[in-house]
Order: structure tokens, then sequence, then C-alpha cells
């Protein structure tokens, strides 16, 4: 099976990045054909050498939105590593012809990275969701994680005229990762446009995971994400995701279209 990458930017892969790390084309956005495991020794490749990163775990209504703008295009084809979230793209990727793995979500990469911190002496900084819920988070994670380093956190709901403030708040702690769960796109433009300033090594889009992690959502029983239908339980938990979820069969029709066009 072959594993070209085929992304049009996805020349600017850059640093560690530019090893050869096989990855897939998913309607012109990169995906790197990484397990769980490899992620996370990715990342910690991107810890130590201690340039600011983008990691985006990438799904299909991310791609599907990135049809229609080059710009998010650019910032996904430029993050650092990319890995495969929902089963929409491992699905669009396998139809695709790639290897892909397995799925490697937000907040398993999340967990793991909890796990492997106090060990490696990272510290993490928690930005995202409603007030209340990262500090909720945070209280639940240091029971978990015992010796977890969260040196901050802060809700997802500012303005540009509060970014200064956060910045400098951000670099003086200057933890080694940012996990960033402001939904996305949204959570990927912001770490494009701020990493340089925050100088965090790794920062991390994670969507909804802090609700989960705090308890205010709950994430769907594992033998229903092992059936890959973890879709289907966000949908019925959470109705108003509906008119966002009518982009998958819109993102199916597209794979489908584009099965036999694969550019190398
Ligand atoms: N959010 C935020 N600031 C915003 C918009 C959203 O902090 O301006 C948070 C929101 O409270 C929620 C998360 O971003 O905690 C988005 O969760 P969702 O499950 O929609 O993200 P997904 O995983 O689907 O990208």
């Amino acid at each position: 099976m072959e594993c070209i990458s085929t992304a049009e930017d996805s020349k600017i892969i850059k640093g560690f990045c530019m090893e050869k790390r096989e990855n897939a084309d998913i309607l012109g956005c990169r995906v790197d054909l990484l397990t769980a495991e490899e992620a996370i020794s990715g990342i910690k490749s991107i810890i130590d050498r201690g340039q600011p990163a983008h990691i985006i775990t990438l799904n299909a209504e991310i791609v599907y939105q990135a049809q229609s703008s080059q710009d998010l295009r650019t910032i996904i084809n430029s993050a650092d590593l990319i890995t495969p979230d929902g089963i929409g793209i491992v699905w669009a990727g396998r139809k695709l012809g790639f290897n892909i793995r397995e799925r490697v979500t937000g907040i398993d990469l999340f967990y793991r990275l909890c796990q492997e911190a106090p060990v490696e002496q990272w510290k993490i900084y928690l930005l995202g969701s409603a007030p209340g819920v990262a500090d909720a988070a945070a209280s639940k994670l240091a029971i978990t994680y015992p010796g977890l380093q969260i040196c901050g956190t802060h809700h997802g709901y500012f303005g540009e005229e509060d970014m200064p403030a956060m910045v400098q708040e951000i670099r003086e702690l200057a933890p080694h990762i940012l996990f960033v769960a402001l939904g996305a796109p949204k959570q990927e433009t912001w770490i494009k446009k701020y990493k340089e300033q925050l100088g965090v090594p790794a920062c991390i889009g994670v969507g909804g995971s802090l609700d989960v992690i705090a308890g205010y959502k709950k994430r769907a029983p594992g033998w229903m994400i092992k059936i890959n239908m973890e879709w289907l339980y966000r949908l019925l938990a959470e109705p108003s995701r509906f008119k966002r979820q009518l982009v998958l069969p819109k993102f199916v029709t597209l794979i489908l279209k584009n099965k036999h066009k694969r550019r190398i």
C-alpha cells in the first residue's frame, strides 16, 4: 500500500517532521499515519526540541470546512503533527488507500500526555471551555495523575484585548504542553496565530475534552467507541450537533468522488 504525501502544502512540514514520516492526503489536508504510541513519541521529540509546535487531531468536519478555505488548509498542512481523530478520517484515509492504523483522538492524547507528564517533568496549561471548566478539569487530573504539574488554566471566552495579558502569563509560566479547547477550527486558527508568541513547545487543539474531563459531558461508553459509533453517541447526547454533522454525508460523497483521483 502506498503512503505518499500528496497534500498540496505538505512540503511545509518542518523541524523533526522533515524525517521520513508517512502521511496521507485527504481532500488536500495532510494527516500523519501515526498510531497513538507513535504520536506520543512524536510529541516527546517536539517537547525535547523546544520550539513552538502545533499538533492537530483532525476530523472530517474540519477537512470539509477546509474545502472552502485555503487559509484553513494552510493552517492544517503547516502543523507539526496531525493525527487521524475521527472515524470519518480513518474511513476516508483507508478508502483512498492509505495505511491509517487507528484513531488517535484529542482526548486520548490528553490522558496519555498527562500520564507521561509527571515522569518527564512536563508542566501543562489548560485553556478553553466555559469559566470554571478548566479548573474543574485540573482538579480531576491532579487526583488521577499524582505529581502532574498544572501550571495554569484559563477559560475560553476571551477577546483580542485579553490576549497580551494571557500571552504574558503563559510565557512566564512556561508550560511544556498547552491544551487548547476552543473547538475546531477556532483552536487551530488561534494556535497558528499565537504559538510563536507563547513559546510553548506543544500546543494541541483538544475540542471539547475539558468538558468531558471535568465531568460536565460524558464520553461514549467504551463499547460504542470500539464499534466506531462515538459520533452517534455525541449526536444523541447533544442533538444541537445535528446541523454540524450534516457535513458528514457531504464529506463521504466527496471522498467517494475522489477515490480514483489520488494524486501522487
Ligand atoms: N469554546 C470556547 N470558546 C469559544 C468557543 C468554544 O472555549 O469561543 C469551547 C466550548 O465551551 C467547548 C469547546 O470549546 O468546551 C468545543 O467543544 P466541542 O465539543 O464543540 O468541540 P469539538 O471537539 O467538536 O471540536
